[in-house]
C-alpha cells in the first residue's frame, strides 16, 4: 500500500467567536516539528473567523478551510460564501456534503458534486463527506449508499492532491457512538475499491478520513484500520488538547 500522509480535520460547525481563537493558537503552536513531520492538520472554523484564523495560522503547520461554499463563484446569493471568497481568505480546503448540509439544507449529490467543482476551480482542496443513516445501515443498504454519494458527489478528474473523502456514519456524527472497527474497516476497502476502480492511479493515494465521534481515547484504534489516512473531528477539535491528542494518535 502507498505511503499517504495522514490529515486530522476539525470541524468547528458553529461554535466558535473570538474567544476560541486562544484555541487554535493553541494548536498551531501545539503542532511541533514532530508531528508537523508526520501529518496535516487543518482545522474549519465558522466563515465568520476564517480571515483571522488564517492569519493566526501563518507560518504554522496548521492549515484552515471553510465548511461549506456556493457552487457559483459570485451573485445574488443573500448569505452565501463562495469558494473564491474563501480562497480569498487565504484558505486552503473547505468541506462539502457534510451530513448536517445534506440533512439540514437538503444538499443533494449534485449539489455536492458542483460545490467540490467550485472548491476545486478555486485552487481549494475539498473534503467530500458521505456517510449512511441509521436506518440505511440497518437495511443492510451502507454500501450501496456510499456507492451512490461517491459516485454521484465526487466530480470527475479528482486527483488526491485536490480531494479528499471523509467517510462519516451519520449516527456516529456527535452520538458518542462508533461503528465497530470491522464495520469502518469494509466501508474504507469500499471507498478505496471504488476511488481505484474510478479515479486510476489517483484513487490509490486520496485520503480518506473517518469521521463520528472520534475522541482522543478511541482515536489510535480507529486511525489503525487500513484505509484510514486520517479523521475528521467534530466536537473535539474545539479543545486544544483533544484535538492535539488525536493528532498524536494519528502519527
Ligand atoms: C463531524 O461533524 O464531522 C463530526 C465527526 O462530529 P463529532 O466528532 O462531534 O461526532
Amino acid at each position: 500500500t502507498p505511503d499517504i500522509r495522514p490529515l486530522v480535520a476539525g470541524n468547528w460547525k458553529m461554535n466558535g467567536t473570538r474567544e476560541n481563537l486562544s484555541e487554535l493558537k493553541a494548536i498551531a503552536e501545539g503542532l511541533g516539528a514532530d508531528l508537523a513531520d508526520a501529518i496535516d492538520a487543518l482545522i474549519c472554523p465558522p466563515a465568520t473567523l476564517l480571515y483571522v484564523a488564517t492569519a493566526l495560522a501563518d507560518g504554522t503547520p496548521l492549515s484552515i478551510g471553510a465548511q461549506d461554499c456556493h457552487d457559483r463563484k459570485s451573485g445574488a446569493y443573500t448569505g452565501d460564501i463562495s469558494a473564491e471568497m474563501i480562497a480569498d481568505c487565504l484558505a486552503g480546503f473547505v468541506l462539502v456534503g457534510h451530513s448536517e448540509r445534506r440533512t439540514l439544507h437538503g444538499e443533494s449529490n449534485e449539489t455536492v458534486r458542483a460545490k467540490a467543482e467550485a472548491a476545486k476551480a478555486a485552487g481549494l482542496t475539498r473534503v467530500i463527506c458521505i456517510g449512511e443513516t441509521e436506518a440505511e445501515r440497518k437495511a443492510g443498504e451502507t454500501l450501496a449508499v456510499l456507492g451512490q454519494q461517491l459516485a454521484g458527489s465526487v466530480p470527475d478528474g479528482a486527483i488526491a492532491a485536490d480531494t479528499v473523502i471523509a467517510y462519516e456514519p451519520v449516527w456516529a456524527i456527535g452520538t458518542g457512538l462508533t461503528p465497530t472497527v470491522g464495520d469502518v474497516a469494509e466501508a474504507h476497502a469500499f471507498i478505496r475499491a471504488e476511488m481505484e476502480k474510478r479515479f486510476a492511479g489517483e484513487g490509490a493515494l486520496m485520503r480518506l478520513l473517518y469521521g463520528g465521534s472520534v475522541k482522543p481515547d478511541n482515536a489510535a484504534e480507529l486511525l489503525a484500520v487500513p484505509h484510514v489516512d486520517g479523521a475528521l473531528i467534530g466536537g473535539a477539535s474545539l479543545k486544544a488538547s483533544d484535538f492535539l491528542a488525536i493528532c498524536k494518535a494519528c502519527r
